[in-house]
């Protein structure tokens, strides 16, 4: 079936003018001498300073509002682009935001905490949420949120939870689009890509892209770089959620394996949002070379991996590579000691 008829089956709310550009980075690739090297520029999306989430709530929020929503609850880290952009898409959809912070209350709002209150969101502190009840918010059963749910419903309001990324069959038709798109971008430009590259942290985004490319028989290969570590392995993860994601689409014959899916875990460091001198060198690098502003938890350390991958000869000359710039620039805000 064809893609672009899959994608258009479903309601897409227009939160941001697509496709955002396809770059060559001209000054990158000589630096590097290695392959060419083109950005897909995600961070240009256009909610509150943009980012990967806005795809995904494009194919989320049609549905809240389906429902008869007048406020969104969402949990994520202070520093999360996914609640800033959602906070944001609820704010032009005339509904009430609720935050579920995971984190104390800090001196200062900064970077995209003080978007959020800027946009007015309802801001709720949560210290040291575990691992498992974070995972659980991410797949959709709301441990946490539910319960802050409970006492909106109580004062006669109609609260609809999203989960923590986005990550859903539905959610997940962002990066399907998105796949589509650059398929397009590159057959105007004369290109064939032999690697996509982009930051994964829920698998939302890898798995819609690993279903796009499936769906257009693109012979891309997707490298995922890993920014945080889950109860469970990504890539099993991943392939669950692209045969969730096909089975929804009706196209339930197409099935993915753990072994198809490429996630690299060399480059998260301590953890998630954890600084490493590699994302930092990435995030100089690229603001040096192109002009591209990158954070240190996401997608500085994607590029942190590109780049090695890159003086390892792993990535050749004969390459050409995407990466996606899936956003995140405003944490810089949060942590300027790290660049000074
Ligand atoms: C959320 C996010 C990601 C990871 O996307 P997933 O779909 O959760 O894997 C990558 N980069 C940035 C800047 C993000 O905000």
């Amino acid at each position: 079936m064809d893609i672009k008829e899959i994608v258009a089956r479903h309601e897409r709310l227009r939160l941001t003018p697509l496709p955002t550009p396809l770059e060559f980075a001209p000054n990158l690739t000589a630096l590097l001498g290695g392959p060419n090297i083109y950005i897909k520029r995600d961070d240009l999306t256009a909610l509150a300073f943009g980012g990967n989430k806005t795809r995904k709530l494009e194919f989320l929020l049609p549905q809240a509002v389906a429902e008869g929503a007048d406020t969104v609850i969402t949990l994520g880290g202070l520093q999360s682009n996914w609640v800033r952009q959602t906070v944001a898409a609820a704010r032009k959809l005339g509904m009430e935001a609720v935050v579920v912070l995971e984190g104390e209350a800090p001196q200062e709002l900064q970077g995209n905490l003080l978007l959020d209150h800027l946009m007015g969101a309802q801001l709720r502190y949560v210290p040291d949420v575990p691992q498992d009840l974070e995972d659980q918010e991410i797949q959709g059963s709301f441990p946490i949120t539910g319960k802050i749910a409970e006492e909106y419903r109580a004062q006669g309001r109609h609260p609809v939870l999203l989960p923590l990324g986005g990550a859903t069959p539905l959610g997940n038709l962002g990066y399907i689009n998105a796949v589509d798109e650059l398929g397009s971008q590159l057959k105007a430009m004369d290109l064939q890509a032999d690697y996509l590259i982009a930051a994964t942290g829920t698998g939302g985004s890898q798995a819609g892209i690993e279903c796009g490319l499936r769906l257009a028989g693109m012979e891309t290969k997707m490298l995922g770089i890993s920014v945080s570590r889950h109860t469970r392995p990504k890539e099993e993860e991943i392939a669950e959620l692209c045969n969730a994601t096909m089975e929804f689409l009706g196209c339930g014959g197409e099935r993915f394996e753990a072994g198809q899916i490429s996630v690299n875990y060399d480059y998260i460091g301590a953890g998630y949002g954890a600084v490493t001198e590699q994302a930092l060198e990435a995030v100089s690098m690229a603001a040096r070379t192109e002009g591209l502003i990158l954070c240190h938890t996401y997608a500085g350390k994607a590029f942190a991996g590109m780049v090695d991958l890159i003086r390892k000869g792993v990535l050749t000359k004969e390459d050409t590579v995407v990466f996606f710039h899936t956003g995140g620039g405003v944490a810089n805000f949060a942590h300027p000691e790290l660049f000074q």
